[in-house]
């Protein structure tokens, strides 16, 4: 069977694709130098599957040490999860951003290149859409203009890839751009678990559930959108996940660069997001409406058809099964993995 690397494969999303792909039975080698996680969540990853992951700590910038992942493992391709993600810290530490985000791409592509591995997955962002383009995106849709960094250095690695994949036609890249992704394997035992005040508006909720945060503030009601507050379009990190695993079967089959939106095509406003969450898991949040935070966009949703069309992949999950595995999560583990 196929051996995946995952590079940043302790996150969020990582750690939930390293549980689908040994399910749908893949070897799986972990990279990350948990900078945003923990050894833990690869434990468990191991205890839910039944089945070993090979780790490596390693800082992916370090094409040097990166080697070593590569000279000891036969990697057939590489999901490229790797990045710092906050994107309110990117604004005040761009170069800490660039040269992390944009430095892991170069290493795993000069590894790759040395090792003759050929197939790339990336983790890329609905953010590429940037401002101008109107909703729903669709793949072909021109990469707009960011208002941070961390959304720049998403357009630029998917320049970077593309650039890689015309100069070497033996390279198969698919591009993913992630919409949000939220919720928790169904276990409970793996999740999401942001280091200090989280950033994100479910990981916020969830912890003003469990009692770590006073309330939530609702960042504008003021927008155009039916209820004044932001739409998104939010995907249970499980169905994320499995896209993954969709995505790898692709890429392992095709040349060149092919772009796929991974989202439900369907946008729910924060109010709407708080309601569900509040129904699913019969729990009051606290929250008041605060100001517009800098860069937020009214609306952000997928148009998700070309995913199906070709890759067969589509989300089963609802927001019901978004918000009470959230919520099983974060019961569970209140402090995240370091309980
Ligand atoms: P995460 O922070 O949980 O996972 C990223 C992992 O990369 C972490 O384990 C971190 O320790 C590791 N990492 C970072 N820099 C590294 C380096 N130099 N060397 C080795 N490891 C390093 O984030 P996530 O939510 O799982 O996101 C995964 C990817 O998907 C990221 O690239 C992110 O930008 C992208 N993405 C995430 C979202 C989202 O809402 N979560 C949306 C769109 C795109
Ligand atoms: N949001 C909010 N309060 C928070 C965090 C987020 O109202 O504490 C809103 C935010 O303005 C956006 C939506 O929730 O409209 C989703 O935000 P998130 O940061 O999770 O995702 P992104 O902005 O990247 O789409």
């Amino acid at each position: 069977m196929s051996t995946i690397l995952l590079a940043g494969g302790a996150g969020y999303i990582g750690s939930h694709t390293a549980v689908e792909l040994l399910e749908s039975g893949y070897d799986v080698v972990i990279a990350d130098n948990f900078s945003n996680s923990c050894p833990e969540s690869v434990k468990r990853v191991e205890q839910i599957t039944g089945k070993s992951v090979k780790l490596y700590e390693v800082d992916i910038k370090d094409a040097a040490k990166l080697e070593n992942v590569f000279s000891e493992n036969s990697i057939d391709a590489v999901i490229h999860f790797a990045g710092l993600k906050a994107v309110g810290e990117s604004v005040e530490k761009p170069v800490l951003y660039y040269r992390n985000n944009i430095d892991t791409t170069l290493s795993l592509l000069e590894c790759m290149n040395k090792y003759g591995v050929k197939n790339i997955i990336f983790s890329s962002s609905a953010t590429v859409y940037g401002e101008e383009n109107p909703v729903p995106y669709t793949e072909e849709m021109k990469r707009g203009t960011c208002t941070n960094p961390y959304g720049w250095t998403k357009v630029m690695m998917e320049q970077i890839l593309e650039d890689t994949a015309k100069a070497d036609s033996s390279m198969s890249v698919v591009l993913l751009r992630y919409f949000n992704p939220i919720g928790a394997h169904e276990s409970g035992m793996i999740g999401e678990d942001p280091q200090g005040i989280p950033n994100n508006l479910m990981p916020y909720v969830a912890q003003v559930a469990v009692g770590r945060r006073d309330h939530l503030t609702i960042f504008g009601n003021d927008y155009p959108t039916p209820d004044g507050t932001c739409r998104r379009d939010y995907i249970h990190v499980v169905d994320l996940a499995k896209g993954h695993v969709k995505a790898v079967e692709y890429v392992m089959k095709n040349k060149g660069v092919e772009v796929f939106n991974l989202g439900t095509g369907t946008p729910y406003s924060v109010t709407e997001i708080v309601t569900a969450f509040e129904k699913a898991n019969d729990i009051k949040i606290k929250y008041e409406y605060g100001q517009r935070r800098a860069g937020d966009l009214p609306e952000s949703y997928a148009n998700a058809d070309k995913a199906l069309k070709v890759l067969g992949w589509k989300t089963e999950k609802n927001l019901e099964d978004m918000c009470r595995d959230l919520w099983n999560w974060q019961r569970n583990n209140p402090q995240g993995y370091n309980k």
